[in-house]
């Protein structure tokens, strides 16, 4: 993709500060962090949304999103990590080549997630709802 920021980053047109790489994985530090050392890890192939990476590929991407997060609590001291991953603008992806956030959390970092939790009026609404979702598999 020539217009993608994230392959431009691949290819080494727009710099960046990367945390690991192999053939098939970049990870690299988001520029906006939620928290510092927030960082992305990407295919470095051009994949979007997440259901179009072949497994054996997420595999290997989620290797990496896993030793970054134990990066993150070895080398960074993080009390925790969140993991984020957003498909289309209505979800808040704003660059379109699959990302995951690895987010470092400290105790008192400033940042608290918005999760409203919402509710079902009927067991029934959850069932076909799930029944939905099974059929779909
Ligand atoms: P999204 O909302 O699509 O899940 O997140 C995209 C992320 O990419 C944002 O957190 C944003 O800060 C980050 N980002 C956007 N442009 C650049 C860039 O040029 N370099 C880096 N390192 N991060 C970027
Ligand atoms: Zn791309």
């Amino acid at each position: 993709m020539n217009d993608c920021i994230f392959c431009k980053i691949v290819r080494g047109e727009l710099p960046s500060a990367k945390v690991y790489e192999d053939d098939d994985v970049l990870a690299f530090l988001d520029i906006g962090p939620i928290v510092k050392g927030h960082t992305l890890v990407i295919p470095k192939a051009h994949y979007d949304p997440l259901p179009a990476v072949p497994a054996a590929q997420l595999a290997k991407v989620m290797a990496v999103v896993q030793r970054i997060a134990q990066a993150q609590l070895n080398g960074l001291s993080a009390d925790g990590v969140n993991i984020h991953q957003s498909n289309g603008a209505v979800a808040g992806q704003i660059v379109p080549h699959v990302h995951f956030h690895v987010i470092p959390r400290f105790a008192n970092d400033g940042h608290s997630w918005n999760w409203r939790a919402g509710g079902y009026s009927q067991p029934e609404e959850m069932k076909a709802l799930a029944e939905k979702l099974r059929a779909a598999l």
